[in-house]
């Protein structure tokens, strides 16, 4: 029924407009992020970077406001999101996920990437190659005739042709004046069934799959925050904050560098239905 669509909150062009900054924040920070992974600097001096780019750019990382210990979760090869940032030391051939969370006028940014320390593993490459791709097929399902449903469809079909571990525990959610609103945006096939909720102009969701080169167990550790693969095997996450326009989609989390962009539906050739258009 249309019950749980009532709680989904839209968001005005003015409203909109400032999640975009919000957004660019976060985007610009993810890039600042992803030149320093370099081997031998520390979690916390990311982390450290991080915090400081973003009041610089006159925004609040939000992490710290759900008790979190840190401005960026910061995940290492296994770990798989709500990694703390810490003395570890970035290596050659590791794998980091960042995700940045930002305030800005009382709205929220979200993004998320991958990226490379030095020179990885063919096997690590190609987990970041699929996991960014299934970030771009998700949001191709975005658009104000589409189900959310069809989203987690996508993903799910996809990872299960590149016989990869999709996390299940961890959705994407609507955010806004929250970090975290309704509807949980799943990517995969509620058991449930059915379509999800009809999209509309004005929702604002953050897509984020999560994929593992094992099996998609996951357990946390004994702090209570990380969580890491079962199997031990490497994980990687690509996360955007995306508007439903009129029209389609919106990512809102663009870099101001366009060439530092990240699973763009339209670099794939992707996003393209009939009298639906991307914008933005
Ligand atoms: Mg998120």
């Amino acid at each position: 029924m249309a019950q749980p669509q009532r709680r989904i909150i839209l968001k005005s062009p003015r409203e909109l407009a400032i999640m975009r900054e919000a957004d660019r924040i976060v985007a610009d920070t993810l890039v600042l992020l992803a030149d320093n992974a370099r081997p031998g600097i520390t979690t916390r001096e990311l982390d450290n970077l991080s915090a400081a780019h973003i009041r610089r750019r006159g925004g609040e990382p939000s992490f710290p406001l759900v008790k979190f210990d840190g401005a960026t979760c910061i995940s290492v090869n296994e770990e798989i999101v709500h990694g703390i940032p810490g003395t570890r030391v970035l290596a050659e051939g590791d794998i980091v996920s960042l995700d940045v969370g930002v305030v800005y006028q009382g709205w929220h940014g979200d993004a998320a990437i991958t990226v490379p320390v030095g020179r990885i593993s063919a096997e690590a490459q190609r987990l970041l190659d699929v996991t960014k791709q299934a970030l771009a097929i998700a949001i191709s399902k975005v658009g104000p005739r589409s189900h959310l449903y069809e989203i987690g469809a996508a993903v799910e079909d996809y990872i299960a042709s590149e016989s990869l571990g999709l996390v299940r525990q961890y959705v994407g959610h609507g955010i806004g004046r929250s970090m975290w609103e309704e509807p949980q945006v799943p990517n995969y096939r509620p058991e449930k069934g059915g379509r999800g909720p009809l999209l509309q102009p004005g929702m604002v969701i953050a897509v984020e799959p999560m994929v593992n080169l094992g099996s998609d167990e996951t357990r946390a550790l004994d702090d209570k925050w990380t969580v890491v693969t079962a199997d031990g095997s490497l994980s990687a996450h690509f996360e955007h904050s995306v508007a439903v326009t009129a029209a389609g989609y919106e990512i809102l989390s663009r870099p101001s560098d366009p060439s530092r962009m990240w699973g763009d539906p339209a670099d794939y050739g992707l996003g393209r239905r009939e009298g639906m258009e991307k914008t933005g």
